[in-house]
């Protein structure tokens, strides 16, 4: 297998036209010793919608690293990936995040729960987690709770995870995820799956629970910081138990999906992986999107119109863009400001509306949510909207920069 490194920097930008933005800024951190790798991320239903290919991402990295002489490692992820999809993104990705969210709570073989659970039923009675003070009680129910919620989606990870290995050998880091859905995964969960993650041969570096609290895309983490922060570190301590426990990969590590953002759990991600001494890898794509169409609003005369112009169609629209980030996004409707106001909007009203500062006046989140999902009509825009990215690509590549640099990792590392 590839060995994934310690911090793992996940970008990538719809149009793939940010990728020397990106990398320069993930550059500055590693000079300023934070030793981030760049992972370029894309998802099928991101493919999908801007109708790229997963080769797009591919040339987009490898340009990006060549023109900047990076000689360190650097992964393209087909991000979300299943079966049904995963064929397109084989010969051009390195990194793989098999999503599995669908499959939870789905029954499997009888035969074979039972067998996990004879398996798993060492562990009932008390449990202590190294580093946790109080130990949890595991009953039989609990066991059998958590073999029929979460069976059926690891063995489908293995299935997966398998394919993929068919095709490309060991040239690749798998990812488990399992973040698109409604319900957490509490610590206790994740220990079971990684057991199970185990009992299928899965050699897993990065895992992507679903964490307590809302990640919508492009905003701050909405819930409360605090159990954020015990949810965490048990996750982080639950990991290393189970690496002992059952000889997965020493470097396994959370992944923090919707990871952008997330101004108000940043320190704390920063403080308790450094506390543990563990690795982090965090996942962003949707924020430097967004730093283009800041970038453009920036620019004024034409690229400001055509800021507006994606606005004022993705509020017409806004019921079919949000459907596929459903579980990601929380817009308050009501409360979006009428396109036929921001088409008045000076390029500084725009850009402080949409830019993520969260004690400005002018910030709105439901207006940059929108915008998040609104990548569909710049797409729709094709080469209009691309060449308003070339016109202006020095003030778009800045702000993509600084986003990476100040507003994230300069919060996680403080
Ligand atoms: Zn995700």
């Amino acid at each position: 297998m590839l060995k994934l490194e310690k911090y793992s920097f996940g970008i990538g930008d719809r149009f793939t036209k940010q990728g020397r933005a990106q990398l320069e800024a993930l550059l500055k951190a590693n000079e300023a010793g934070i030793p981030f790798v760049p992972v370029w991320n894309k998802s099928y239903r991101e493919h999908q919608i801007v109708k790229s290919s997963p080769s797009d991402t591919w040339n987009e990295a490898t340009e990006a690293t060549r023109s900047m002489n990076y000689s360190g490692n650097w992964y393209v992820d087909a991000d979300h990936i299943n079966l049904s999809n995963v064929d397109d993104f084989i010969e051009h990705s390195n990194f793989f995040t098999l999503d599995v969210a669908d499959y939870i709570g789905q029954a499997a073989d009888q035969k074979e729960m039972d067998d996990m659970l004879k398996k798993l039923s060492v562990f009932s009675g008390e449990l202590t987690i190294p580093g946790i003070e109080d130990s949890f009680q595991i009953t039989k129910s609990d066991l059998e709770q958590i073999v029929l919620k979460f069976y059926n989606a690891i063995k489908e990870a293995a299935l997966i995870y398998q394919h993929i290995y068919s095709k490309k050998g060991d040239k690749f880091i798998a990812e488990v995820s399992m973040d698109e859905v409604d319900e957490a995964q509490t610590p206790i969960e994740l220990f079971f799956i990684l057991a199970m993650i185990d009992h299928f041969d899965i050699p897993a570096q990065t895992i992507a629970p679903k964490f307590t609290g809302r990640f919508n895309k492009g905003v701050d983490y909405v819930g409360d910081t605090e159990n954020f922060r015990i949810e965490f570190e048990q996750d982080l301590l639950v990991i290393d138990h189970a690496v002992n426990c059952f000889g997965l990969p020493e470097n396994l590590k959370l992944s923090v999906h919707s990871g952008s953002d997330k101004f108000s759990i940043y320190p704390i991600i920063g403080e308790l992986i450094q506390k543990h001494d563990k690795g982090i890898h965090i996942k962003t794509a949707g924020t430097t999107w967004l730093e283009e169409v800041i970038g453009l609003a920036l620019a004024g005369g034409e690229a400001l119109d055509t800021a507006k112009e994606i606005y004022e169609k993705a509020f017409d629209r806004k019921a079919e863009l949000c459907a596929p980030y459903a579980t990601v996004i929380d817009i308050d409707v009501d409360h979006l400001p009428l396109p036929e106001d921001v088409n008045k909007w000076s390029s500084e009203k725009f850009v402080n509306t949409l830019r993520h500062i969260p004690d400005h006046p002018d910030y709105d989140k439901g207006f940059r949510q929108l915008i998040h999902v609104g990548y569909k009509i710049a797409a729709e825009m094709g080469g209009r909207y691309l060449d308003q990215l070339e016109v202006n690509k020095e003030i778009v590549g800045a702000e993509v920069s600084k986003n990476i640099l100040e507003r994230h990792v300069g919060r996680l590392f403080g």
